[in-house]
């Protein structure tokens, strides 16, 4: 059977009709920029204080797309009579973002929070070369990383809030015992029963 004719231009008008009335969902990226919430793979930030260059992330990464360098110092012996020490010093900490698949396992393993997810997204390149980036534009993007979301108020204290909790009562009662000493010995001695 052969199709009305003018059917096609009804049902097309009908189509643009519904859509009209549709809100819109197109993004006018990059007139305007995407509201996108505050947890975003965008692109991980390096806390390089807290890396002890464990190499965890780097042998845990499946695409083994991060690169870390370093050297061993020695730190000499805190006390007298002690033992020097030796600690890695970080020299070169990079992730290839060409071969990075946003699986977030470098985050979650390192054990001394030194990596975070950044929502920053708009670090595309035409050469694919330029994806690796070194520790100082990871630095950078570290302070475009959100705050944590606020703690349940029913929360029980994280043990590390805990322990530096203790540790701060403990030296603040030091100090109040040390300052009720100095003031007993430098107060005037009260004259004794009798005495003129
Ligand atoms: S997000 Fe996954 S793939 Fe990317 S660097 Fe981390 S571990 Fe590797
Ligand atoms: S796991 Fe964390 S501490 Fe260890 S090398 Fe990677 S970033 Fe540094």
């Amino acid at each position: 059977m052969s199709p009305v004719p003018g059917s096609g231009l009804a049902k097309g008008l009908a189509v643009t009709l519904r859509t009209m009335t549709r809100k819109t969902v197109t993004e006018q990226y990059p007139d305007t920029q995407p509201d996108l919430p505050p947890r975003t793979r965008g692109v991980i930030g390096l806390f390089e204080e807290n890396c002890t260059v464990c190499m965890l992330c780097a042998r845990e990464c499946p695409d083994w797309c991060i690169y870390i360098d370093s050297h061993k110092e020695t730190v000499p012996a805190a006390a007298p009579g002690g033992r020097e020490r030796s600690r890695n010093v970080l020299d070169r900490f990079a992730i290839d973002f060409s071969l990075c698949m946003y699986c977030g396992i470098c985050i979650e393993v390192c054990p001394f929070d030194a990596l975070f997810w950044s929502p920053e997204f708009e670090y595309a390149e035409t050469d694919i070369r330029d994806l690796t980036h070194e520790r100082d534009k990871l630095r950078e993007w570290m302070w475009t990383v959100p705050a944590p979301p606020a703690l349940d108020p029913g929360a029980e204290e994280p043990k590390e809030l805990a322990a530096a909790r203790k540790t701060a009562d403990k030296l603040a009662a030091q100090q109040q015992a040390e300052q009720a000493a100095q003031a007993e010995q430098t107060a005037p001695a009260e004259p004794k029963e009798g005495e003129s």
